[in-house]
C-alpha cells in the first residue's frame, strides 16, 4: 500500500546564516538597555504596542513581574502536547487550565488564530527550568512564551497516528523527524497546520518590528532547545521538536531572511543571501526560500532525505 509522505520539513539544515558570539549577546543587550533610556514612555504603554493588534484577548492570564526590559528579549515557542482539533475550543480549554496553574503565554490554535494572554511588558510562567549560553536561566523572565496546539510525539498504529488521549491524525497530518538539532527524540509528530506556521511567523515578526532594539529573532528558542533537569541537562522537554516545519537554528535564520535579513543592530556576520534556497532536489533551482516554506506548508511535498523516507516505508 502506498504511503503518502508527511507534510514537508526542511533538509539539510541551513546552518551558518547566523555566526552569533557572545560579544554581539552582549551588544544586543547593551543596545536594549539604551533604548529602554531613550524611550521611558516604554513602559508607560505608549511605545511600542503591548498588544498583538491581531490577537483575540479573551482569557487573561497572569503576570509574576515586568520584562527586565519593558518587553521581551525574545521568545521560546512551545507546543501544548494537548488537543488541537477541535480548533480555538481546545486551545482556550487548555489555557483555561494553564491559567488555574498559573502560567501565561500567547496561544495559536490550530485555526491560526492568536490569543494574548498578557500585556508584552508583563511576563509570566511558561518555560520553567531554563537554561541560555548567553541569556542565563529562567528564561520565561526574558522571553515570551508562544504555545502552538498540537499533539506533540504521536504513535503510528492501525488506523493512524494517536497521542495518549483520543484524538486521531491521518498520515498527512503527522511527520517523521529524526534526531538533530532541537529535536531530541525521533518520531511522528503531529504538524503545526499551515496557519499555525503563517500566524507563528507573522506573530514573531511582528514582536520584533515592534520592538527592534529589544526583541531579537535570534533569541526566538524551542522549548526543547532550553528546558532543562534538575542536574541541568538538556532533554526535559520536547516542544516544539518536530511540529514545527523546520529545526530552530533554521528557523532563526528563516525568520531573519523574512525580516528583511541584516538584523536591526546591523551585527549580522552575513548577508540575507546566506539564507540559501533549498537545496533539495525535489524543489525547482531558483525557489525562493520564502516561496519554497509557503509550499512546504501547504502542500505534501517532501524533503525528507532516505532515511526518513525508508522509516516511513517501514512503517506503512
Ligand atoms: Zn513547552
Amino acid at each position: 500500500m502506498a504511503f503518502p509522505p508527511p507534510p514537508g520539513f526542511h533538509e539539510p539544515h541551513h546552518a551558518g546564516c547566523l555566526n552569533y558570539t557572545a560579544e554581539d549577546f552582549a551588544a544586543d543587550i547593551a543596545a536594549a538597555e539604551q533604548s529602554l533610556t531613550r524611550s521611558p514612555r516604554m513602559r508607560s504603554g505608549a511605545s511600542p504596542d503591548l498588544w498583538y493588534p491581531q490577537a483575540d484577548r479573551s482569557i487573561h492570564m497572569k503576570a509574576l513581574g515586568e520584562y527586565p526590559m519593558g518587553y521581551p528579549q525574545g521568545a521560546v515557542i512551545h507546543s501544548t502536547e494537548g488537543r488541537s482539533l477541535k480548533g480555538d475550543q481546545d486551545l482556550l480549554n487548555t489555557m483555561d487550565e494553564g491559567r488555574r496553574k498559573g502560567y501565561a503565554y500567547f496561544g495559536i490554535s490550530r485555526t491560526g488564530k492568536v490569543f494574548q494572554s498578557l500585556p508584552l511588558s508583563e511576563w509570566g510562567a511558561h518555560a520553567g527550568a531554563t537554561r541560555h549560553s548567553e541569556l542565563g536561566e529562567r528564561l520565561s523572565s526574558r522571553l515570551v512564551g508562544i504555545e502552538v496546539a498540537s499533539a506533540g510525539v504521536v504513535r503510528n498504529f492501525t488506523g493512524g497516528y494517536r497521542p495518549e488521549w483520543n484524538e486521531t491524525f491521518d498520515s498527512s497530518q503527522v511527520r517523521y523527524v529524526p534526531i538533530g538539532g532541537n529535536v531530541t527524540e525521533a518520531g511522528y509528530y503531529v504538524a503545526f497546520s499551515p496557519e499555525q506556521e503563517l500566524a507563528l511567523r507573522n506573530l514573531l515578526l511582528w514582536l520584533h518590528q515592534n520592538n527592534p532594539d529589544v526583541f531579537k529573532l535570534e533569541n526566538v528558542l524551542g522549548h526543547d532547545e532550553v528546558a532543562v533537569d534538575s542536574q541541568g541537562r538538556l532533554g526535559r522537554k520536547q516542544d516544539p521538536g518536530g511540529g514545527l516545519s523546520m529545526r530552530m537554528e533554521d528557523y532563526r535564520c528563516y525568520l531573519i531572511g523574512e525580516a528583511g535579513g541584516v538584523g536591526s543592530t546591523g551585527t549580522f556576520r552575513s548577508a540575507p543571501a546566506a539564507v540559501a534556497p533549498i537545496s533539495s532536489p525535489a524543489v525547482a533551482s531558483g525557489l525562493s526560500w520564502d516561496l519554497a516554506f509557503r509550499l512546504a506548508s501547504v502542500s505534501k511535498m517532501t524533503y525528507l532525505e532516505g532515511d526518513v523516507i525508508e522509516k516511513t516505508l517501514t512503517n506503512s
